[in-house]
């Protein structure tokens, strides 16, 4: 019977565990979400250059050493897939010069607010305002733009001068709100290094490498200092990545579309990595001519751009596509290399590859996994906030792991159920006990209730 007391005492202790865990969920909703992104940190840098302050943020929580982004491996179509867990050809970003051949209009990257670019999809910024969530995104790329008639609660429209100090504090101020304004639930930040370094020098370039990346993880350790500062430390969840990573060019390779045909026989969209153009003649011929043009470029009809690419069904994805190898670059004619440092290339290549890093209560401590999906971060990332993902490429299954609620550390919920079990169990037991004096056994299949053995077996019994 004192056994009993105890089970009941157990059991109730568990049930106002998980009850106060219920009213401060009610209050408060998920812990808010701050998603940073450093353009064109490739994945190696991490091994390559001292980041005291990015190392000692993921020996807190996570890191993912290398993410498999989408094609193009370009900043506008790798960063609205982060937001919208899709492939460019679904979200309909596919590069950073478009053309639309049903509207007839150009897209330039940064001079282009016209909403029909981005409609196709919806960023996490608008769908999480259906949750009741402010949001906030800072130069993010779309952030500046009305999609689906709407923005994020706060947004600065891009200037390439506000520092990284001022975005972050910024974000700071509406991720805390203030007494007239809730704080947001979700926040995107965006930097534009290494990046403009990577271009400007060239990934293999050491000594400016080193430079850029010093800064960058000097602003990581200010994110840090100002999360502690303003204390929202270890009371939000934070996730660092970044859209692609950066390939050394070089003018011995330099692919010359002028060598292969004349420029009247096509209309140029896309210059870069990947080249994309629409022949003004016989299709097949300027195909012909362009796929025997160079060893280290590789064209491709429209019809026949490989599956694994997901890079096909999108009118705005033109008739030719050229890619070149990793580190050529294509140019339409002469002998000047535009850039040091390039990317755009194939997906599949480990210099396209970011990374990501992630702390926070939700997520595990110093755990790290390989790789994962660009596209999986957007569900991970709606099911941090309790948002309802909108249809996506992507999938929880492999990013599950970085979450400490899958390592059992939801210990209340899991204690309290157990211990219901178990009073259940004893109630049973101590009945049958009492039902025994009464009467004589008929039957002895009950004496086997298996009390000891059930004991869930560390099974996660609230999924
Ligand atoms: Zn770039």
């Amino acid at each position: 019977m004192t056994m009993l007391l105890k089970l009941l005492l157990g059991f109730l202790c568990g049930v106002a565990a998980l009850a106060s865990d219920d009213s401060d969920a009610a209050q408060q909703g998920p812990l808010p979400l701050l998603l940073v992104s450093f353009d064109g940190f490739r994945a190696d840098y991490l091994r390559r250059f001292p980041m005291p302050n990015l190392k000692l943020l993921y020996s807190q929580g996570v890191l993912v050493e290398q993410l498999t982004n989408v094609f193009i491996t370009k900043t506008f179509p790798n960063h609205y897939t982060l937001v919208t867990g899709l492939y460019a050809e679904s979200h309909g970003i596919v590069a950073s010069n478009m053309y639309d051949p049903v509207s007839g209009k150009h897209f330039q990257v940064g001079r282009d607010k016209d909403p029909m670019w981005w409609n196709k999809a919806r960023p996490l910024w608008v769908t999480a305002l259906d949750s009741g969530y402010k949001t906030a995104a800072m130069m993010w790329p779309g952030s500046d733009v009305v999609i689906g008639n709407r923005t994020a609660t706060h947004f600065l429209a891009y200037d390439a001068s506000v520092t990284f100090k001022q975005r972050l504090g910024n974000i700071t101020n509406w991720m805390l709100g203030n007494g007239k304004e809730q704080g947001v639930k979700f926040a995107a930040l965006y930097w534009e290094e290494p990046d403009r370094t990577g271009h400007l020098f060239g990934p293999e370039n050491t000594t400016a490498m080193r430079k850029a990346l010093k800064e960058v993880d000097d602003d990581i350790g200010l994110l840090m200092s100002e999360l502690k500062r303003t204390g929202l430390w270890g009371r939000v969840n934070v996730l660092v990545t970044s859209d692609h990573g950066m390939a050394q060019c070089s003018t011995e390779r330099l692919i010359r579309l002028e060598d292969c045909l004349h420029p009247n026989n096509y209309t140029l969209v896309d210059l870069s990595a990947v080249t994309a153009l629409i022949p003004r003649k016989d299709p097949e011929a300027v195909f012909a001519l362009l796929k025997k043009c160079h060893a280290h470029m590789t064209a491709y009809l429209k019809k026949a751009i490989p599956d694994r690419l997901h890079y096909q069904n999108n009118e705005r994805i033109q008739p030719i596509i050229l890619i070149a190898d990793e580190g050529w670059t294509i140019v339409q004619h002469g002998n000047k290399l535009p850039r040091l440092g390039d990317h755009g290339y194939d997906n599949s290549l480990p210099s396209m590859h970011p990374f990501m890093a992630a702390v926070g209560p939700s997520f595990r401590q110093g755990y790290r996994i390989s790789d994962l999906n660009s596209v999986d971060i957007y569900p991970l990332m709606c099911h941090l906030l309790s948002v309802p993902p909108q249809p996506n490429n992507g999938s929880l299954t492999q990013a599950r792991c970085l979450l400490e609620a899958e390592s059992f550390g939801d210990a209340p919920l899991f204690v309290s159920l157990v211990a219901g079990i178990f009073l259940v169990l004893a109630t049973v037991v101590f009945l049958f006990r009492g039902l025994r004096k009464c009467r004589p056994l008929r039957s002895r299949r009950f004496r086997r209730l298996p009390i000891d053995d059930d004991d869930g077996e560390e099974e996660p019994l609230y999924e």
